[in-house]
């Protein structure tokens, strides 16, 4: 009798998302110590492998798991709270909340925002980074999800109050101690990064000591680029150059180097992220009422974009909806004006929201496709729903008609985190109900 090869978990009788984001039908997926080891015609699976556990596929589509390249796990509390509000946001409702967040408020948003984001069909995240970090941290190894976190970090800037404000000594120690305590960790699912809040709020000896201690330990810098015009203004003011143009000069920019956002930027700064191989995150629904970023001209120069929620305050941490609206502001700006309606075809979406958050984090050979020798960071996805089938296009229908609620499992580093929506390693209910208690009391206390 013929020896079956033996794995952890075998996903039967499913379809799949391919690496060249097409889809095939009537597959079965195998997944070995965190890793796919084989993807094929689910026959050609049932002859030469076996495994203790399964799941079945039927009825669902199996695909990388979206990837939130920027975003704020500590802004869960402020749901629904800035919506067409006037200028400025920041002073009126950022700077209170932030400031009156608790490390317990910190625990709890971070904990909400995993719940989210495995309920979204979100694998990996990018956190642009907060206060009492280490509560992000064990809030994300304990979700099982993927991660890559940073403090907050600000030293200069008239609309940040002192106490948001750090010593330039201080805000090296904080990035540097968070890297030993977490960086690896989780399985290797966690990496930390560092972090400039952005350009306006960091002295340039800040931001040349920050790269300098990134690139000594081998790791990312993310920022939040080219996002107000206010930002452009003051770089032009004080520095004579627009910010890639400043960054530049101080011989700091590689493609460890990941800007959030990047919407308002010139042909050079275009060309100075493609020259240094910068990784560009825009987040859709929150840059639409700041600018529509060129992101056709980007992917024409093969810059590696990724999309990102901006935080759950801006619009929740859906990434199917971000695609969507991607699509429509992509298509209106971008298209009609030239009468090119495929400018942002469904795979190029699908592409940004999986592999390009994984080239975002730095990691596009471990995770990002499904395919043979990547980590198992997969969603499953109901796909027999009346909003779905029948479908001429699937690739078109994900993008189209799926949406985050439509996300039935997850996996993530080979472990099941959600299955048929239930959510295994965190519980859902005791995270509601203290997250209610803490936008109450935080509501409070910062007078928002
Ligand atoms: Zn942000």
């Amino acid at each position: 009798m013929k020896q079956l090869i033996e794995s952890d978990l075998i996903i039967k009788d499913c379809s799949i998302l391919t690496a060249d984001f097409d889809i095939k039908d009537n597959q079965s997926i195998v997944i070995k110590n965190q890793t796919i080891l084989a993807v094929d015609d689910a026959a050609a699976i049932r002859e030469n492998y076996s495994s203790l556990s399964t799941m079945d596929g039927k009825g669902k589509l199996f695909m990388p798991g979206l990837v939130d390249s920027h975003m704020h796990t500590c802004q869960q509390l402020l749901k629904g709270r800035i919506a067409d509000e006037y200028p400025m946001i920041w002073t009126r409702i950022m700077v209170p909340f932030e400031s009156n967040l608790t490390e317990q408020d910190v625990q709890t948003s971070a904990q909400l925002s995993c719940l989210d984001m495995i309920k979204s069909g979100t694998t990996a995240f990018v956190d642009a980074g907060g206060t009492y970090m280490h509560q992000v941290a064990e809030s994300a190894i304990q979700s099982g999800l993927r991660g890559t976190i940073t403090c907050s970090t600000m030293n200069t800037g008239n609309q940040i109050p002192e106490s948001m404000k750090a010593t330039e000594e201080e805000a090296l120690k904080r990035n540097v101690e968070l890297f030993d305590a977490y960086h690896g960790s989780g399985e290797g699912r966690l990496n930390v990064w560092f972090s400039l809040r952005s350009i306006i709020s960091c002295t340039p000896s800040l931001i040349t000591k920050v790269f300098e201690k990134a690139k000594e330990r081998n790791t990312g810098v993310q920022t939040h680029m080219n996002e107000y015009p206010n930002e452009i203004s003051f770089c032009l003011e004080n520095y004579q150059k627009r910010p890639f143009e400043f960054l530049e000069s101080l011989q700091v920019l590689d493609s460890n180097f990941l800007s959030a956002h990047s919407i308002l930027l010139s042909e050079n700064e275009v060309d100075i992220i493609q020259n240094h191989g910068v990784k560009v995150a825009h987040c859709p629904i929150s840059n639409a009422g700041k600018g529509i970023p060129k992101t056709p001209s980007l992917l024409q120069k093969g810059v590696s974009v990724g999309l990102g929620t901006d935080g759950a305050a801006h619009s929740g941490l859906s990434i199917f909806d971000e695609i969507k609206t991607f699509k429509s502001l992509m298509r209106a700006y971008w298209g009609t004006p030239i009468f090119d309606p495929k400018v942002m075809p469904a795979g190029n979406l699908l592409e940004l929201a999986t592999l390009g958050g994984a080239r975002a984090m730095l990691q596009e050979d471990r995770f990002g496709t499904l395919e043979v020798g990547k980590k198992a960071d997969l969603i499953g996805i109901d796909i027999d729903q009346p909003h779905i089938q029948p479908t001429h296009n699937l690739v078109n229908g994900l993008v189209e008609s799926v949406n985050s609620t439509d996300v039935s499992d997850m996996i993530v580093n080979g472990e099941v985190l959600m299955k048929d929506r239930e959510v295994l390693t965190m519980d859902e209910e005791k995270i509601m109900y203290e997250s209610k208690l803490a936008m109450e009391s935080m509501s409070k206390r910062a007078g928002i």
